[in-house]
C-alpha cells in the first residue's frame, strides 16, 4: 500500500513527489508512473532546443509557494532542475508505464492500473498535463503531407524552409520566433484579428518581427484545408478571398492541447462542461483524488511554476486530510 501514487512525471508530478518527501513521507511510500521513457515528455517534445524558458509564462506571477521554483532559464537547465529533484528527493519513477484505470475502493483506498500492473494507494494525484494530444484542425491532413504538416518543431529539423505557423497562443509565437531565428521564411496565420492569448513578451516579439517585415501576419485568416502543392510541398487554402491559396514547404500547427478527456471521463469525477471540477487543494469530487499542473489550469493554461504551486497546495490538503505528514 503506497501513501501516494502520482501519474505523470512532468513538472507537476515531480514537484508533487518532492513536496511529499519534504512533508515527511518516506521514499518507499511514493511512486510516479510515467508513460514515456524519460520524465517531462512535453518539455522535451514541444520546447525548441534554444528556447528561453520564462518563469512568468502566460503572464502568470513567478511566485513560488513550495519546495521547487524556476527562474528564466534554458530548456536544458529546466530538465536538469527536474533531474536533480528526482535525485535529491530520491523519487521512484517507473518509466514506460501508462496508467489506464483508477478505481476508488469501498475502504477509501485506490487501485491504479497500468499496462504493467496494479498499485494500491491511500491517495492518488493525476499530473498527466494537457499536451498528450495536441488540438487537431477541423480539416484532415492528407497522409502524404504528414511529415510536412506538423504539430511540433522538435521531431524534425526545419531549416531553409518557407513555413506557415498556424495558431494564436504563446507556443505559436515561440515557434515563429524560433523558426525565423533559424533562418526560415515564416508566415503567421491566426483566425482572429487581435492576439489575446499570448503573453506580452511573445506578442511584442511577434509584432516586432512583423513590423520589420520578417514574419508577415495573416490576421483574420481561416485555413479550410491543405493539399499537395505544385511549387512547394503544401498548398494551404484559406476561407477568405484576400488570402486565397498559398504554398509552403512546411506548416506548423500550434493549436494548443486538449484535456485528456477520455482519461478523465473514466474516473467518474464531476465536470463543469468540459472542465473537471477541482476544489480546495486541487481535489476532485472523489475524496483523495487530485488533479494538478496543466490538467487543472483551465482555459488560461498553466506554467511550470503554477504546476509547482499546485503540488504544494495539493500536498497541504493531503497532509491536512489524509496522511500523517506536515508541510
Ligand atoms: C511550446 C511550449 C512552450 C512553453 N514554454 C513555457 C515557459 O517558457 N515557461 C513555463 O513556465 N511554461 C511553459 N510552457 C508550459 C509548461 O510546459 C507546462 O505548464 C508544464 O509542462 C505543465 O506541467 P505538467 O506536469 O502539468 O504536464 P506535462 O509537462 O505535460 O507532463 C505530463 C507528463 O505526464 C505523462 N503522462 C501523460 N499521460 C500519462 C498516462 N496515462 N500515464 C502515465 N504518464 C502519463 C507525460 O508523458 C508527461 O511526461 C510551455 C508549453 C509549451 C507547449
Amino acid at each position: 500500500m503506497y501513501d501516494l501514487v502520482i501519474i505523470g512525471a512532468g513538472p507537476a508530478g515531480i514537484s508533487m513527489a518532492a513536496e511529499a518527501r519534504r512533508s515527511g513521507i518516506s521514499e518507499d511510500k511514493i511512486i510516479i508512473l510515467e508513460k514515456s521513457e524519460e520524465h517531462s515528455y512535453s518539455i522535451r517534445k514541444f520546447y525548441p532546443d534554444q528556447k528561453l524558458v520564462t518563469a512568468n509564462y502566460k503572464g502568470q506571477a513567478a511566485l513560488c509557494k513550495g519546495v521547487m521554483c524556476l527562474t528564466d532559464t534554458s530548456k536544458q537547465e529546466t530538465l536538469s532542475l527536474l533531474d536533480q529533484a528526482i535525485e535529491s528527493y530520491k523519487i521512484n519513477v517507473h518509466y514506460k508505464e501508462t496508467v489506464y484505470k483508477i478505481q476508488k475502493q469501498t475502504d477509501g483506498t485506490f487501485v491504479i492500473g497500468s499496462d504493467k500492473g496494479e498499485y494500491a494507494s491511500k491517495t492518488c494525484v493525476i499530473a498527466i498535463g494537457m499536451m498528450g494530444k495536441p488540438n487537431k484542425p477541423d480539416w484532415s491532413i492528407p497522409s502524404e503531407l504528414r511529415s510536412d504538416v506538423v504539430f511540433d518543431i522538435t521531431s524534425q529539423k526545419i531549416e531553409n524552409c518557407e513555413v506557415l505557423v498556424i495558431g494564436g497562443g504563446d507556443s505559436a509565437s515561440e515557434y515563429a520566433q524560433y523558426l525565423n531565428q533559424e533562418g526560415n521564411k515564416v508566415t503567421f496565420s491566426y483566425r482572429k484579428n487581435e492576439f489575446s492569448r499570448m503573453n506580452e513578451i511573445n506578442r511584442d516579439s511577434l509584432l516586432e518581427l512583423s513590423k520589420r517585415g520578417d514574419v508577415p501576419l495573416l490576421l483574420g485568416s481561416n485555413v479550410t484545408g491543405v493539399e499537395p502543392g505544385t511549387t512547394k510541398t503544401v498548398k494551404v487554402n484559406f476561407q477568405e478571398d484576400e488570402f486565397g491559396s498559398k504554398e509552403y514547404d512546411k506548416v506548423v500547427l500550434a493549436l494548443g492541447g486538449t484535456t485528456p478527456k477520455n482519461f478523465l471521463a473514466l474516473l467518474n469525477i464531476d465536470f463543469n462542461g468540459d472542465d473537471p471540477i477541482v476544489k480546495d487543494g486541487f481535489e476532485t469530487s472523489i475524496p483523495g483524488l487530485f488533479l494538478i499542473g496543466d490538467l487543472s489550469a483551465g482555459r488560461k493554461g498553466g506554467s511550470i511554476i503554477s504546476a509547482f504551486n499546485s503540488s504544494h497546495d495539493a500536498m497541504k490538503k493531503i497532509c491536512d486530510s489524509y496522511l500523517t505528514c506536515e508541510l
